[in-house]
């Protein structure tokens, strides 16, 4: 095992689970976090659930899964390097979009929209619900019984309102404390992980080209050494070596930055952490470089019309589902129509909606309003 900082989150340092269990054998707590992660039925769900463009788009595109796959091969490295906790930042990261809703953020925003009068939808706190309640293959308990560390590295968000309905896990953001070095790792990484690859697919779909892309500065001085190192390099090669160049980057910046703070800070504990500001974090300048690049994307991409339509008829479906399921209880499935006798049918909705894979909600969708079909 790793020589982890004083700082870092430990098995003996963790507030450890709700339901106490034995220790494993021959794992550490967080890895046995990781592993029940992977087995759930919502990570095996990121397969079919779009990260920009919709699943049935193309087989190339990222998706939530390899989106999530590539956010913890990131936040590892960077955790090994400073010496913390690299089990928990893998944890975190595969399981930080699992309450993402089918058609990405098109899709949060309708479900969100026909939750408002009913407490709202937001994908961190479903991602905590799935973990914590929804999935049930345990015989013991419900969710996954989590360390606390990997559910508050999860919860990277949160209204103050909802804090306190939260109990332990929402104090933080009451006592405007930081969560662990390793949750903001994953915050860190995801960042890197969605703008590089979004650049990627981008360039991938044709909606943008290489061109435009020299107007951002971080893309631009790296598609300049590349093409200086080899003259002529065209195609994938020179979209690949630049993205990986602009990665590296990031990460290196990153950790010099953080060590920097972790050594100005000196915390000797993980309790000084949480007290201190965020440690993790990008340089200035490279903060201003990333502001950029995620400029480009959003009026270039995300904001593209092939998108956009794609998006607007994605919402539409969302909305249609949730009025029908709202209409008639009895369409959801038996599991939520245990959930809405508790919770509410709303919330019973979202979660079943807030479930699907971006082709489960088509065909859904197609089954409900299509006579002939079931
Ligand atoms: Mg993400």
């Amino acid at each position: 095992m790793n020589e982890y900082a004083p700082y870092a989150v430990t098995d003996a340092a963790s507030r450890g689970r709700v339901v106490a269990e034995p220790r494993p054998n021959a794992r550490s707590e967080f890895q046995r976090d990781r592993d029940r992660i992977v087995h759930s039925a919502a990570f095996r769900r990121l397969e079919y659930k779009t990260q920009v463009f919709v699943n049935h788009e193309g087989d190339l595109f990222r998706t939530r899964l390899t989106h999530s796959i590539e956010v913890a091969q990131i936040a590892r490295s960077i955790a090994r390097a400073l010496n913390l906790n690299d089990d928990l930042a893998e944890a975190v990261s595969l399981a930080h979009d699992l309450g993402h809703t089918p058609f990405g953020h098109a899709g949060q925003d309708a479900l969100n929209e026909c939750m408002q009068a009913y407490g709202g939808f937001e994908h961190n706190l479903q991602s905590l619900r799935i973990v914590q309640q929804l999935e049930q293959h345990y015989a013991s308990f419900d969710g996954l019984n989590l360390m606390f560390e990997t559910c508050e590295g999860i919860l990277k968000h949160c209204s103050p309102a909802r804090a306190r309905m939260l109990g332990r896990l929402g104090e933080r953001f009451l006592n405007e404390q930081q969560p662990s070095l390793e949750a903001q790792i994953c915050n860190l990484a995801d960042e890197i992980a969605y703008n590089n690859h979004d650049v990627d697919d981008g360039l991938r779909s044709g909606l943008i080209d290489l061109e435009q892309l020299k107007s951002v500065s971080l893309f631009c001085r790296h598609l300049a050494e590349v093409e200086r190192k080899y003259p002529g390099i065209t195609g994938r090669r020179q979209i690949h070596e630049t993205i990986r160049r602009i990665i590296d980057a990031q990460v290196t910046d990153l950790l010099f930055e953080s060590r920097r703070r972790i050594d100005h800070a000196a915390p000797k504990t993980v309790q000084e952490v949480f007290a201190a500001p965020a440690l993790i974090a990008f340089s200035v300048t490279m903060q201003e470089e990333n502001r950029a690049l995620k400029t480009f994307l959003r009026e270039q991409l995300y904001r593209h019309h092939h998108v956009v339509r794609m998006t607007t008829k994605a919402q539409r479906v969302i909305r249609e589902l949730f009025t029908a399921f709202m209409a008639e209880s009895r369409l959801l499935p038996p599991q939520y129509q245990e959930i809405a006798m508790v919770e509410g049918l709303a919330r019973a909705t979202a979660d079943y909606i807030a479930g699907m894979t971006d082709r489960y909600a088509i065909k859904e969708h197609r089954r409900l309003f299509l006579v002939g079909e079931d």
